[in-house]
């Protein structure tokens, strides 16, 4: 069984075809970058995914369970942190993650212990008590990994969670990302940012709302350096 599997999925918005055609699977326990510029069709189909939109074109499973069918025990399979940061600023860290689990149906001293463990996976322990004001964008951006992993998914799902931060930021959590992959979880990392593939299992490309590739980063290295191989298969953009 995969951890998530696309059958021929499409999306559009009136007449713009946002998603065409889109199949693939990822590996269970993979690191894998969905790697398309800017309106590529990225944020939708992490859309469709967690259900804020809905398709009747195609089909996705998580973790085994039809989305379409059973939406509930496919979503409570799935963790997902969103391009726009939804955090609350003025709460402390750890509020900001017993408020997440509460509404994952988690309390009392369930809530503390899976609170600590996610922050834990991501180094911020002890940030615990800091109001998310007060973060830096990297910490900020990790809480919200660590929220979204509250209710024990099998698939993090990660909107173009670097963009805007410095280079040391960017590795701390691509670093702890990995982590999450050792131990088992399926990561899916949107990016229009070429240079972060290097960090990556797979790849899949999409452009234009297609699937161009879909493979081992590796193979899409070899020989060639990778921007390279990307430009040519978006046509530059
Ligand atoms: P990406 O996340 O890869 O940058 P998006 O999924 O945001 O791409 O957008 C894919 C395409 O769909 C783009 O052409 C974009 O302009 C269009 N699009 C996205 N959201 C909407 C919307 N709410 N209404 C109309 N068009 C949209
Ligand atoms: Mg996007």
């Amino acid at each position: 069984m995969t951890a998530l599997e696309i059958n021929d999925l499409g999306y559009s918005f009136g007449a713009k075809r946002a998603l065409d055609g889109v199949s693939f699977a990822l590996r269970p326990g993979k690191f894998t970058a969905l790697l398309g510029p800017n309106g590529a069709g990225k944020s939708t189909l992490f859309s469709l995914l967690t259900r804020l939109f809905v398709s009747r074109e195609g089909r996705i499973s998580v973790a085994g369970h039809d989305l379409a069918r059973e939406p509930r025990a496919a979503l409570s399979k799935i963790g997902v942190v969103f391009q726009q940061p939804t955090l609350d600023l003025d709460m402390s860290v750890m509020r900001n993650m017993r408020y997440f689990a509460a509404l994952h149906g988690i309390s009392g001293r369930e809530a503390q212990a899976r609170s600590e463990r996610a922050l834990a996976q991501l180094g911020m322990v002890e940030r615990a008590g800091e109001k998310v004001r007060d973060l830096n964008g990297g910490h900020r951006r990790r809480m919200e990994i660590a929220r979204a992993l509250i209710h024990e998914p099998e698939v993090l799902l990660l909107d173009e969670p670097t963009v805007g931060l410095d280079f040391k930021s960017r590795q701390a959590i691509v670093d702890h990302v990995h982590g999450l992959a050792e131990r088992g979880l399926t990561v899916f990392w949107a990016t229009h940012l070429v240079d972060e593939i290097r960090d990556y299992d797979d790849v899949v490309v999409l452009h234009r709302g297609r699937v161009l590739a879909h493979r081992a980063a590796a193979k899409l290295r070899e020989g060639r350096p990778l921007a390279e191989v990307f430009i040519e298969m978006t046509g530059g953009e």
